[in-house]
């Protein structure tokens, strides 16, 4: 359609043949989007009807080309182009907009706070070469009337605002399906028809029916295209969670957005040029504020990595370790005891061998999470190593310690763990406990024997806790054999559970 175009002569009747089809081109969009949401029945179907009203309002927009409606406008003094028809035109992107917009909130339903920024940095990086080369010339320069200001500031600003959103889409999280390029093409294609429409305007060199008709159709073709491809489902799919890492592209754009003021300074500088100075100022405020936000952002996510573990949300070895340091420190100070308990998956491997690494990795989570529910309020629960976890416990006595203890075990074995409807696995773990300063008086320690009481646990038998026993200064040190089967001792908590001390 786009080369049948160029190949009827814009002169005469010519001219009305080419406004038809421009016009059937922008109807048969508007179908096409509709036959897609009809075929593949997308959930919601509203970003794709907004997509398809912006189209038919652009199709009424360019009926205004028929010579009487131009004839008309001549008639009230437009010199470029009916207001009234400028107005359906401009209405196209809103509605674009809101459409885009619905397919951002359904990609990502949390939080995308660096998509956000790194848009807006892009964003006001073209916004300000809009008004350094469309938008400020037209307000210095302009006739002041308002159908100049609709039809030539409206497109720069509306473009900017299509834009934005267009951006916030390609960069967010979401797989980028051909029918999410696709729909990037129209959106392209239509800025930089706009951006050349502006440009040529501007220069006095606009002809009617030159190149940029062939673009605004190519844009129509590629929005149809998007609402018939299969993948169109795809751009309201929610994003899977993941962390979103910021790639060597990624970084060199906006490095060279956000340098794009400082250089346009240094031009306009050479070239004597001081009128855009406090847009460009605004500009490097704005883009210096939304960098240094994206590099709090990071700086929180390097934080939370290194404090949670992505499996199970639990704290990490990291974390417990520096708790465990100023916990020491506070009750060398303040008195009371620190209670470290070491919590083992029993024959974890045996899960992972029967259900696979995924499925012992969904163990592993649920066991987390049973954990979590079993720990007091300010303790420190965290994944210690692969099937391990370690609970510290401030402000606990022995006896509140060997029921903690004994609380963890008994929720993790009380009712097995639904894999999916038809596999049931029944986990146990075995733990082991000591406090400080009762049975140690360094962090080093405190580990070594909270993990001598979890291996004394296993070498009973599993599914089981055993409370490190409180050495007698008189008496001397017990032989690791010793320790191990024979001073096992029975603790019995207020609840009446039975945990073992060796
Ligand atoms: P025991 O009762 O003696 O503790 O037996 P076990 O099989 O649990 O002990 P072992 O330490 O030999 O095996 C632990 C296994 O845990 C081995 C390793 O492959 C698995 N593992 C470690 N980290 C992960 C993980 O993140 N995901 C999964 N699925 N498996 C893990
Ligand atoms: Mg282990
Ligand atoms: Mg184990």
């Amino acid at each position: 359609m786009a080369v049948g175009y160029y190949l009827v002569p814009s002169q005469g009747a010519g001219h009305t043949v080419r406004i038809v089809g421009y016009c059937l081109a922008s109807a048969s969009t508007a179908v096409a989007v509709l036959v897609g949401v009809g075929c593949f029945r997308p959930a919601p179907r509203l970003p794709w009807l907004l997509l398809a009203a912006s189209q038919l309002v652009y199709l009424i927009a360019g009926t205004a080309l028929f010579p009487p409606y131009q004839a008309a406008g001549a008639a009230v003094g437009a010199t470029r182009f009916p207001i009234f028809f400028n107005a359906f035109y401009l209405a196209r992107y809103p509605l674009a907009v809101a459409g885009l917009v619905i397919f951002i909130r359904r990609r990502t339903p949390g939080r995308d706070l660096p998509g956000l920024l790194d848009a807006g940095t892009l964003a006001v990086a073209v916004a300000m070469l809009s008004w350094l080369g469309l938008i400020g010339p037209y307000v210095r320069g302009g006739s002041g009337r308002l159908v100049d200001a609709a039809s030539l500031i409206g497109y720069p600003v509306m473009d900017i605002a299509l834009l934005a959103v267009g951006l916030r889409l390609f960069l967010g999280p979401g797989r980028r399906s051909p029918a999410c390029f696709l729909l990037m093409g129209n959106l392209f294609l239509i800025m930089t028809a706009d951006t050349l429409y502006g440009l040529q305007q501007l220069g006095g060199t606009y002809r009617t029916g030159n190149f940029l008709d062939g673009m605004w159709l190519v844009a129509n073709v590629t929005l149809g295209a998007a609402a018939l491809h299969p993948t169109m489902t795809r751009l309201t799919a929610p994003a899977p969670a993941g962390e979103q890492n910021l790639g060597g592209v990624r970084l060199a754009v906006l490095l060279t957005a956000a340098l794009a003021a400082p250089a346009m300074i240094m031009i306009e500088y050479a070239r004597g040029v001081t009128h855009d100075i406090p847009v460009m100022a605004m500009a490097c405020a704005l883009m210096f504020l939304l960098t240094i936000a994206r590099m709090a952002g990071l700086v929180c996510d390097q934080r939370r990595l290194a404090m949670v573990d992505s499996l199970t949300g639990l704290y990490t070895r990291r974390f417990l370790e520096a708790e465990m340091s100023s916990g020491l420190t506070r009750v060398r100070r303040g008195g009371g005891l620190l209670g470290l308990v070491i919590i083992d998956v029993d024959h974890f491997k045996e899960i992972n061998d029967q259900h696979g690494h995924p499925g012992g990795d969904r163990v592993l989570a649920e066991i987390g999470a049973r954990l979590r529910a079993a720990t007091r309020p300010g303790d420190v629960l965290a994944r210690y190593g692969g099937e391990e976890f370690a609970l510290l416990a401030s402000n606990i006595d022995l006896s509140e310690l060997g029921a903690l203890a004994e609380r963890l075990r008994a929720r993790v074995a009380g009712s097995p763990i639904a894999l999916d409807a038809n596999t049931l696995i029944f986990a146990t773990v075995s733990v082991g406990a000591c406090a400080f300063p009762t049975h140690v008086s360094s962090q080093g320690e405190l580990v070594a024997m909270a993990d001598g009481a979890l291996y004394s646990a296993k070498a009973r038998g599993r599914d089981r806790v055993v409370i490190a026993e409180i050495p007698r200064p008189t008496a001397a040190p017990a032989a690791d054999g010793a320790r191990d089967a024979g001073d096992a001792q029975k603790v019995r908590d207020p609840q009446g559970a039975v945990a073992e001390s060796w």
